[in-house]
């Protein structure tokens, strides 16, 4: 998401709030030399004081803090344990870092149509599962939660791991669960789009005390400091294990600790946003974006038009008004994207041209989503009903 001249708010959820409180945190963190979140000479601890926190917020025991939302995926995928060349069903509508993850643990990507929700559709969830399928990723969509209870029940029936990719929703729940500890593990990130920022950095969440003991060291070059004891890096029941450098700086911590207190207003904000659209707009020849759980949701303005050329003349005619507004992923699944219709890895050709997803290329190809911002107005908000009425009125007319 860019922000093109002349829109009246800017598309990005957390930054209208950001300012000096987020410049005092970091300064204060450049001041004490502690930018290592394991030690330094006058560390403030603030990356474990961000995970405690953000564990409390998704209501998991546990959260491990990273370097970005892929990395979390990752981490996620490997602290349960993902054996090599497993496969994990993943929607055909998402960011390519779903499918990024999934490389990145040695996994194989199978790809699922959405339907109405923008969010993997569990009616064909059943018909993908093989003896390979080891787990499914299920993606919470632009502050929407997927729908849960049909998903975890086809993985309970099949035994799999369910990673939610909840990067684009962190605030938002589900039938009263906030997600990431729906699944098995949760994934988030903290990169400029998303709802709280400090440009980069990501969290997992999880519930299981052995699955957190995992993602812990992974992202620690297997536990090289998290146990600051090389020695108790693994035990009987534990072996050690290689990991990789996944690590939160202090800076990072503290930017997002200044803004977590605001997720849940922003949400709740941009919720009531959305809804006054919705119903300000009743009657206009569009199709909402069904929400599985429109209570826990974050906000998000998504409507389905009848034809791809209807979509891009409202888009038009939303940015000429001010208001940010695109086609959702250009229209693109992404196994269009040509690495991942190629199945082109680091490592190699890893898997044969995915199918045509057409009901998703439907939804996506026909979807207008308005930009909502944290500072946006109630004129911004009556320019959106205002615009949206006359866009018909005009094709009427
Ligand atoms: C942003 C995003 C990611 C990856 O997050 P990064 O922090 O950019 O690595 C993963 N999945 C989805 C759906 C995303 O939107």
């Amino acid at each position: 998401m860019t922000t093109e001249p002349g829109m009246r708010y800017e598309p990005w959820r957390a930054l209208a709030l950001w300012g000096e409180e987020e410049a005092a945190a970091a300064l204060e963190v450049v001041r004490s030399r502690s930018l290592f979140r394991y030690y330094g000479p006058d560390l403030g601890h603030r990356t474990d004081a961000f995970e405690r926190a953000f564990a409390e917020l998704a209501g998991v025991p546990h959260t491990v803090a990273v370097s970005s939302g892929t990395a979390a995926l990752t981490a996620a995928m490997v602290g349960l344990g993902i054996p090599e060349g497993a496969e994990v069903i993943v929607p055909a509508v998402t960011f390519v870092a779903s499918v990024g993850a999934v490389v990145a643990a040695r996994g194989v990507p199978v790809f699922a149509e959405v339907d109405d929700t923008l969010t993997l559709d569990p009616a064909k969830l059943e018909e993908l599962v093989t003896e390979r399928t080891w787990g499914v990723m299920p993606v919470h969509l632009a502050n929407v939660a997927a729908d849960m209870d049909p998903i975890l029940e086809v993985a309970r029936r099949h035994g799999l791991r369910v990673i939610e990719d909840a990067a684009q929703a962190a605030g938002v729940s589900y039938r009263g669960r906030p997600v990431g500890g729906i699944g098995d593990a949760g994934a988030f990130s903290f990169q400029l789009d998303k709802n709280i920022t400090a440009g980069e950095g990501g969290a997992v969440t999880v519930t299981d005390a052995d699955v957190y003991d995992r993602v812990a060291r992974y992202q620690d070059q297997g536990g090289q400091f998290t146990t600051s004891k090389g020695a108790t890096r693994g035990t009987a029941d534990h072996p050690p294990f290689i990991g990789a450098n996944l690590r939160m700086t202090e800076l990072t911590a503290a930017i997002l600790s200044v803004q977590l207190p605001r997720l849940v207003p922003l949400c709740k904000r941009l919720r009531d946003v959305a809804r006054q659209v919705r119903a300000e707009t009743a009657g206009l020849p569009l199709q909402w974006r069904r929400l599985p759980d429109e209570e826990g949701s974050g906000g998000d303005l998504t409507f389905f038009t009848e034809s791809r050329l209807e979509a891009r003349r409202v888009v038009g005619a939303l940015t000429a008004a001010g208001i940010p507004a695109h086609t959702m992923y250009q229209g693109q699944t992404v196994t269009s994207n040509r690495a991942v219709r190629e199945g082109r890895t680091p490592w190699g050709v890893a898997w044969e041209r995915p199918p045509r997803f057409r009901a998703s290329e439907g939804y996506l190809g026909r979807s207008v989503t308005v930009g909502l911002g944290a500072a946006m107005t109630d004129e911004d908000v009556d320019t959106i009903v205002a615009t949206l009425r006359s866009a018909w009125a005009d094709a009427a007319g």
